[in-house]
């Protein structure tokens, strides 16, 4: 190898070497668009779509929308919504006597005695993050208008088991101003928390 060779080798060298610098260091100095977590976190989750989440009555944060059709569990492409009604009541007959004690008054003869007001809010209400595609099939079909994608940018979990999501009892513990649970018991099997009974 002749010595101009030499010298034009270095010179190859030295300058890929000047150009990969100078395209480090140009990114070096510009802004960063990453945040550096966990001690920082994003701020910009308006377009975020998270698992589904139940919304709550506005005069009710504890109670869902929800009237527990079934709608969006039929709907759902991946069968990772579990909806459990409560127990229906019977209907009073028709010609049911009218004269009946309602808030300590008398019903006169001629009003029709009321049926008690019951909650068609759903018992139970799970999700199987694990299998959900983010179709949106479920928010698209409900007619309460109860379910809508969250911004629970921070999930994690180690098995399937912990993407098992009580939708429910999460409602009401942002209702109550807790960090959410994720993981329900056995959906099948699962009995309401303490968590999720109505406040008295
Ligand atoms: S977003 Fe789609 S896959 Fe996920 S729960 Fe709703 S319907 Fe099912
Ligand atoms: S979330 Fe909507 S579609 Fe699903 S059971 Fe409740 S009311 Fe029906």
């Amino acid at each position: 190898m002749s010595v101009s060779n030499s010298f034009k080798d270095a010179w190859n060298y030295a300058k890929s070497l000047l150009i990969g610098l100078g395209v480090t260091g140009k990114n070096f100095v510009k802004p960063t668009i990453t945040v550096v977590y966990p001690w920082q976190q994003v701020d910009n989750l308006s377009t975020f779509r998270g698992h589904v989440e139940l919304i709550p009555k506005d005069d009710d944060l504890f109670t869902p929308r929800c009237v527990a059709c079934g709608a969006c569990a039929d709907a759902c492409p991946s069968h990772c919504l579990t909806v459990v009604a409560p127990p229906k009541t019977p209907k009073p007959k028709a010609d049911a006597p009218a004269a009946a004690l309602v808030e300590g008054r008398v019903i006169p003869k001629t009003e029709k005695a009321a049926a008690p007001e019951k909650s068609r809010a759903p018992v139970q209400f799970f999700l199987d993050y694990s299998l959900c595609s983010l179709c949106g099939q479920c928010e698209r079909v409900c007619p309460a208008k109860s379910l809508r994608f969250s911004n629970n940018v921070y999930l994690t979990g180690s098995s399937r088991e912990d993407f098992k999501i009580d939708l429910l009892a999460r409602m009401k513990s942002q209702a109550a101003g807790q960090s959410a649970p994720s993981r329900p018991k056995s959906p099948a099997t699962a009995p309401v928390s303490e968590k999720e009974k109505e406040p008295a």
